[in-house]
């Protein structure tokens, strides 16, 4: 019974974070008891780092999550601690949580849950744009998503923010959602991932509850619709939704979506919801460059705390190169083995953390594929790429490969000017720059770069 609920609660965690945050954090927790009259929930942790890590990032999830799962409203979160035996725990979850895990929650599974979620409990707190660092992979992106805090409705409507996963779609779409929140408390704000709303739906309909459902839908004055490719070949959802778009864009109500693609290419969905995802602004995340994971890992020690020195931070970013997510969890990793063995965070101590990491990793990106690809996809050789011929399309596919070369390798740019023949590191900042501006305007160019760094990302 107790285990059932914490597995609940796992489950619930694990759909709102990721699997490397519950492998990482809760995965250690055992669920002790809890006490009804004083509104009270006991947890054992194995030591104070993580009981303290889980109180200051979780602790609202677990109060309410857990709570409604005990049934006791806010409840008093208390942490028994068990030092021991963790120093092993977490080299072993490491070998585990850097495959992929599953996703285990099927839709079954979640319309299960007997207790709706809350609305405000489904934004992370920590989610803002305070915490969000802008690099050039994301500066499009956070540009639109800040502006239409602002102005909500008028400027980007929708806003269609596309990339791969764990590059910050969901947290910039939560971060829309609390600085809205905080600009006017009175505006009603609904952060739903598509997923969930197919749910919702499929719920609505079943317990004959379609009207409230509508109904709900309509109140919103902002709609945060996450991982929209969620809702392909899901008919009759697309249809309910394909309403509700209408009736919120006609009150010029803002609505924002996240997807893993853009929309020409989410499959399975009708075209007149199709044409409307891309009626607005859309832009896209890309895979950050190292200056900026490197800016990232930073940023998250910072907020726990923790000064990186740049060699360390260096090498955790070196690590890991496609996903943000997994870099976070490098970090996380890294703290929490430094503080556990009282050791300071030096690149020897990375190194023996994430030495698993590193065998497991897939082959890497290297100067060589990206320029097979580009020329796979564009169709010019890797002669002619690589050449200095002045022809408007190579030049820009040489321009592309440059762009690419730089945000997905950790290579230098004198290195990558080195791989052209004799161009120094400001031809190829130049071609960077170059890219990184057409792809704010030019769309056709922008699914070409996303669609090679998608095929790298496939085939790593
Ligand atoms: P996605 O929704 O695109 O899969 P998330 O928004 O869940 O990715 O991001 C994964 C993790 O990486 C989150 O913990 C998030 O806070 C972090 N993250 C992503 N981008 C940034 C950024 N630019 N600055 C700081 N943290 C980031
Ligand atoms: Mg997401």
């Amino acid at each position: 019974m107790v285990h059932d609920i914490w597995n609940q609660f796992l489950t619930i965690a694990r759909e709102e974070f990721g699997s490397r945050v519950v492998e990482t954090w809760f995965r250690a927790i055992v669920l002790v008891r809890w006490d009804i009259l004083h509104k009270e929930v006991y947890l054992k942790a194995p030591n104070a780092f993580i009981s303290d890590w889980i109180q200051k990032n979780y602790g609202t999830v677990l109060q309410v999550h857990l709570g409604r799962l005990v049934t006791i409203d806010k409840p008093r979160i208390i942490f028994v601690n068990n030092e021991q035996a963790i120093v092993a725990q977490l080299k072993e979850s490491e070998l585990s949580s850097s495959i992929a895990l599953p996703m285990d929650v099927t839709p079954a599974k979640k319309t299960s849950m007997k207790v709706p979620y809350k609305k405000s409990l489904l934004h992370s707190h920590d989610y803002s744009f305070d915490t969000f660092v802008v690099g050039p992979h994301n500066s499009l992106a956070y540009a639109a998503a800040h502006a239409i805090t602002e102005k909500p409705g008028k400027l980007y409507n929708p806003l269609f923010i596309y990339g791969g996963s764990g590059l910050g779609k969901t947290h910039l779409l939560n971060a829309i959602s609390n600085k809205m929140q905080q600009n006017n408390g009175d505006v009603v704000i609904l952060y739903q991932p598509a997923d969930r709303f197919v749910n919702e739906f499929i719920n609505a309909i079943r317990f004959d509850k379609i009207h409230r459902f509508q109904e709900k839908y309509q109140r919103v004055d902002v709609l945060l619709i996450d991982d929209v490719q969620f809702i392909s070949n899901k008919e009759q959802t697309q249809e309910a939704f394909f309403h509700i778009f209408n009736s919120l864009y006609e009150l010029r109500k803002q609505i924002v979506f996240s997807s893993d693609t853009f929309p020409q290419n989410i499959k399975g969905i009708a075209e007149r919801l199709r044409s409307r995802l891309a009626w607005g602004l859309v832009t896209d995340i890309y895979t950050p460059g190292i200056e900026t994971r490197i800016a990232i890992l930073k940023k998250k020690a910072l907020l726990n705390n923790e000064i990186l020195e740049d060699d360390v931070a260096q090498r955790i970013a070196e690590y890991t190169i496609s996903n943000i997510r997994e870099l976070e969890g490098a970090l996380i990793r890294v703290m929490a083995y430094a503080s556990l063995t009282q050791k300071k965070i030096t690149v020897e101590l990375v190194e023996d953390v994430l030495q698993h990491h590193q065998s497991k990793q897939k082959p890497s990106i290297t100067l060589d594929r990206i320029l097979r690809e580009v020329s796979k996809q564009s169709g010019y050789t890797p002669d002619a790429i690589q050449s200095k011929v002045r022809n408007k399309d190579i030049a820009l596919a040489r321009h592309i490969t440059m762009f690419i070369m730089k945000s997905m390798t950790d290579k230098s740019l004198r290195d990558i000017g080195e791989f052209f023949t004799g161009r120094d590191h400001s031809t190829v900042m130049h071609a960077i720059e170059k890219i990184e501006s057409i792809i704010k305007n030019k769309s056709e160019v922008s699914i070409l770069v996303r669609r090679i760094q998608d095929a790298l990302q496939r085939f790593e």
